[in-house]
């Protein structure tokens, strides 16, 4: 830390993201990428004569990109708002609707990044403990009066929560805006974005880092009521306007056409997860009942550090953190159905 870093700063702590080593290659189920590549249409569309437009600034407003989003979910472009990634749009929440007098809650155990944002803008926030079995309680966020963050599925459980129980807190808050971050829910969860036709305090957050293989060229959309949007855009418009990229503006149009290949994927990676729970299962793993496309386990006869550890020497990267009620857990990206046998092979080697 230099002597001339603002004083507000001194204190936080920043996001550790997982390891992405440029080094070694490792078999990665460790930042719950997808193991796919993105669609043809994606390959096609940016193309050489794209590249060559790079001179250019792109379209602030991402309109094609938002009607093609609109388009899939049921609703209209001033409903849907992009950003560099979901941490991008969820960072612009906390701006937009937290303060000193409009606090946040999120659970204790969640996606690391909600803290964050939090204590970066100064945000007073309540952490609500998940439960014995690790599940965020619907009732500790009926009439909160607080505004809400929620994985749905939650990270690094996979646990989920019904529609009707984020009806209740939506109806229940209605002066604080309840945002439910959808990062995970194309691998099983239902999502939110249909509610937000009804509730004008509801934020569904999604990205195509996971479900669309494009981890890569950062693109995350919101949806919600068109004044939300408007909030949401006040935020983009004073910090970077062109914060998605000619390219991943075009990557993002093309992948909602081919949404058929990416729900195939899906399919295959559920499949492979239930496959690789059930093997866990006979080595002596106990898990969640994950409806994402990562799997969090834990075995009595080895630590979560000690597996993730063992599992780096023999070139496969999971993650571990070390919270202490999750510390015996290790979180597998669920990959194709090949790594996932490797990971297994390994797996009884070391236990
Ligand atoms: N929300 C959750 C729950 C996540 O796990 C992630 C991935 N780290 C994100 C949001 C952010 O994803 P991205 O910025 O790649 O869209």
């Amino acid at each position: 830390m230099s002597k001339f870093l603002n004083k507000k700063y001194c204190l936080l702590e920043a996001y550790t993201p997982g390891e992405q080593p440029q080094d070694k290659k490792y078999i990665k189920l460790n930042t719950n990428e997808s193991p796919y590549p993105p669609s043809q249409g994606v390959l096609e569309a940016i193309n050489g004569s794209q590249v060559s437009l790079l001179n250019l600034y792109p379209d602030p407003e991402c309109k094609e990109l938002r009607r093609n989003i609109a388009a899939h979910y049921g609703v209209t472009e001033s409903n849907v708002f992009v950003g560099n990634g979901s941490d991008d749009i969820l960072n612009f929440a906390f701006m937009a609707f937290c303060g000193r007098d409009s606090e946040a809650a999120f659970p204790d155990i969640s996606y690391g990044f909600y803290k964050v944002y939090a204590e970066l803008h100064g945000i007073p926030y309540k952490e609500i403990p998940l439960t014995e079995s690790l599940e965020v309680a619907a009732q500790d966020y009926i009439g909160i009066n607080k505004n809400v963050f929620i994985a749905n599925p939650n990270a690094p459980t996979g646990l989920t929560l019904s529609i009707d129980e984020i009806s209740k807190i939506c109806e229940s808050n209605r002066d604080y805006i309840v945002l439910i971050d959808e990062a995970y829910v194309d691998f099983g969860a239902e999502s939110s974005a249909s509610l937000t036709q009804k509730y004008g305090n509801l934020i569904t957050v999604m990205t195509y880092s996971k479900s669309r293989s494009m981890a890569g060229s950062r693109l995350g959309f919101a949806i919600a009521n068109e004044e939300l949007v408007k909030d949401l855009e006040k935020i983009k418009y004073s910090t970077n306007p062109y914060s998605i990229n000619r390219l991943t503006n075009l990557a993002g149009i093309a992948a909602i056409k081919d949404s058929a290949y990416y729900e195939e994927n899906c399919k295959k990676i559920v499949e492979t997860r239930e496959f690789t729970k059930s093997e866990l299962k006979k080595l002596g793993f106990e898990m969640t009942d994950s409806k994402s496309n990562f799997i969090f386990a834990k075995n009595s006869r080895i630590g979560g550090e000690e597996l993730y550890k063992k599992l780096k020497d023999n070139g496969i990267l999971v993650r571990h953190f070390s919270k202490a009620r999750i510390k015996d857990y290790v979180r597998i990206t669920v990959g194709t159905r090949e790594q996932m046998e490797i990971l297994l092979n390994v797996i009884k080697g070391i236990i």
